[in-house]
């Protein structure tokens, strides 16, 4: 198993992406933190780990407060004795639409919880991990905000969504030689409830912006994770790892 034993929180495990990579990772062997808002469907989560002879704990808050993200770094090391690594996911599409129609609020909630929220995890989990010598992070960017990714009406998102690749090169650069590595996954269209689950139209559309005619499923990208927080990445940091059914090569 790739993850054996380590400890590794992932945010918005509620749900989607970040719901397949908690299975995921504890079916690698991993003790996992799950975080969101919503606690029902972590307390769910949880429990179905748990069962299935896996070890997952829960805290619901809010990525944009501080004292969340040094909570679920503390809980970590509680329950599973340190933190061998984190998976930062959780994010929002925010209201779509032009800019010069776009309200200050959605902008700036769009660049709290997915840029913001990517700086007070680091801070939190940085010195956690450079304490045991060593771990991997990954943040969860994306297609839009990449080559070949303008996608209208999404600037908030997309700026968010580029700004953690230049966060995580920084980032990457100033903790390499601290043995923590740090990288980017940007996932292509994924059916989950923000990438248009549950609406035909919007999938059909999605899936055939992609070379591969389809989107991906959480599971997948989830996979990807498991490799950037494994050895199996050992000599990988500050990688915008690209998951994206082609998108980025295709020529319109
Ligand atoms: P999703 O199913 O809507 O999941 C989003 C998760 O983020 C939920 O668990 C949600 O949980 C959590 N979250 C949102 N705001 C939060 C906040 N303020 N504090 C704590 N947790 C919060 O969407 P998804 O597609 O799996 O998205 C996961 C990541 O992949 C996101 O960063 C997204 O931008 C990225 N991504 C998605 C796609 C795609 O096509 N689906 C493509 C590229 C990148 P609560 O509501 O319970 O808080």
């Amino acid at each position: 198993m790739d993850l054996e034993n380590r400890s590794i929180i992932i945010t918005g495990a509620s749900s989607g992406i970040g719901a397949a990579a908690a299975l995921l990772f504890a079916a690698e062997g991993a003790n996992v933190v799950l975080g969101a808002r919503r606690s029902v469907e972590l307390e769910a989560f949880a429990g179905s780990i748990n069962r299935g002879n896996g070890r997952a704990v829960y805290l619901s808050g809010d990525v944009k407060d501080k004292g969340y993200a040094d909570a679920l770094v503390d809980l970590a090391t509680k329950e599973f004795g340190g933190l061998h690594g984190a998976f930062n996911n959780a994010g929002i599409v925010g209201e779509m639409g032009p800019i010069p129609d776009m309200g200050l609020a959605n902008w700036n909630d769009v660049i709290s919880v997915n840029l913001t929220a990517a700086f007070l995890a680091a801070k939190a989990q940085i010195p956690a991990m450079t304490k045991q010598g060593g771990g991997s992070i990954v943040f969860t960017s994306s297609f839009v905000g990449f080559s070949n990714g303008g996608m209208p009406g999404m600037g908030a998102y997309a700026a968010s969504k580029a700004g953690l690749i230049g966060l995580v090169q920084s980032l990457a650069s100033d903790h390499a030689a601290e043995g923590v590595r740090i990288n980017a996954l940007l996932p292509g269209g994924t059916v989950t409830p923000a990438g248009g689950e549950g609406n035909p139209d919007v999938l059909e559309f999605i899936a055939n912006l992609h070379p591969m005619k389809r989107m991906a499923s959480a599971k997948e990208i989830a996979q990807a994770a498991v490799f950037l927080l494994s050895d199996r990445s050992s000599f990988m940091t500050g990688s915008p790892m690209i998951v994206d059914g082609g998108m980025s090569v295709r020529l319109t």
